[in-house]
């Protein structure tokens, strides 16, 4: 077993140099920056483009940022983005072809996946990284793109010292704290006198960052300071879920009519499916120019809600709203652990909150285990 690292004071005024430092090493450096009145990932210049001071609302159906009173950095909650954006994006070109005398050649690509640090990623969002590790990943073919991506990909995690009212991480136990997989993580905090990080190495790569910044050793207040922002957030964690038996429960009730009411309900946007962290569902498209000189194929982010998605030789065979959410969400809960071993869902509440109309998985759970109406026998 690795000894753990050693934990360090970093103070907040030298959060910058942590930016400089991994600029320094050729990273593109991404992580939360608010645009668009919401908290989204995209590139981080400095440390003025993270959202400081400002934190969020959510409820089902909805999200709004709203002012802190402190000058906190990572003071928010996951937003509509997750990091899935920059390992699987929603548009890639997976090849392309030319025409050469009567055939085609495919065009040898050029390009090389960005070197990533993300910043700022969370317990839940940790575990949505590495259940999509093993999606494109962990079996027989790996998918470039991902793996490309991913190779070099540092990341530096923060704890949670809040929780939105859609969170339930301790229900699917992962979060809040940050538990592995990281090469730093940070736990920002802020008391009368002291805005500063507990920070500590997960990995070689992260320790030899956290040698050249200027960091002071943890005292036993700093540790307890900590602690308490994760037991803050677990305390304040909005939602929850009874995970015993879900698989068993979820496949006897395959005809529940609480299937046929989400009917009603559901608009089959497909929000759920784009904000959700694991979420992996893809189409490919093939394209040609018009005079046939050209052709590319294309892979875009697809959502088992829509008809064309389950379309078979004539027709779709969740032609139903009903059937393509209990694809969706037992595929999450149940059939996801015979696929790849591990639930689909990390209890990130994106999808509660992204939902147009309010639809909330942990109350359709809670719903279908209250009124069982398969045979509990099995
Ligand atoms: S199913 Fe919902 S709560 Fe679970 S990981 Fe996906 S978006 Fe998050
Ligand atoms: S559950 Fe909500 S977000 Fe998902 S497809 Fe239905 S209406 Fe859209």
């Amino acid at each position: 077993m690795t000894p753990p690292r050693p934990l360090y004071r970093l103070d907040r005024n030298d959060f910058g140099i942590l930016l400089n430092i991994l600029k320094e090493k050729g990273y593109l450096t991404v992580g939360p920056t608010r645009r668009d009145g919401a908290i989204l990932y995209g590139a981080l210049e400095s440390v003025d483009d993270l959202p400081i001071g400002w934190t969020d609302e959510q409820e089902a159906g909805t999200y709004r940022l709203k002012c802190r009173d402190d000058d906190a950095l990572f003071g928010y909650n996951v937003g509509p983005h997750s990091w899935k954006k920059y390992l699987f994006p929603s548009k890639t070109k997976l090849w392309s072809a030319t025409k050469k005398g009567s055939g085609f050649e495919i065009d040898r690509e050029t390009d090389t996946p960005p070197k990533y640090a993300f910043i700022g990623v969370r317990a839940c969002e940790l575990h949505a990284i590495q259940i999509q590790d093993k999606v494109f990943m962990g079996g027989t073919y790996q998918d470039p793109v991902h793996a490309g991506r991913r190779r070099d990909c540092l990341i530096i995690a923060v704890n949670c010292a809040q929780a939105a009212n859609t969170c339930f991480c301790t229900s699917m136990q992962t979060g809040p704290k940050v538990d592995n997989g990281y090469d730093i993580v940070l736990t920002e905090i802020i008391d009368k006198a002291r805005h500063y990080f507990v920070i500590e190495a997960g990995s070689d790569r992260g320790a030899a960052i956290v040698k050249k910044l200027p960091v002071s050793p943890v005292q036993q207040t700093d540790m307890d300071a900590a602690a308490a922002c994760v037991e803050n957030a677990e305390k304040q964690m909005g939602r929850k879920v009874d995970m015993t038996d879900i698989k068993d429960i979820l496949t006897r009730n395959y005809d529940n009519k609480r299937w046929a009411e989400l009917e009603k309900k559901c608009l089959a946007c497909g929000n759920c499916t784009m904000a959700c962290p694991t979420c992996f569902c893809s189409n490919v498209e093939d394209i040609t120019d018009l005079g046939a000189e050209h052709a590319e194929r294309w892979r875009s982010w697809g959502s088992c809600f829509t008809m064309d998605f389950s379309y078979i030789h004539g027709g779709s065979v969740r032609p139903s709203i009903g059937s393509r959410y209990r694809q969706w969400l037992m595929h999450k809960l149940a059939t996801w652990l015979d696929q790849f071993g591990t639930s689909g869902c990390v209890g990130c509440g994106r999808c509660i909150t992204w939902c147009p109309v309010g639809i909330d998985l942990t109350e359709e759970v809670k719903a279908i285990c209250d009124n069982e109406e398969g045979d509990p026998s099995g």
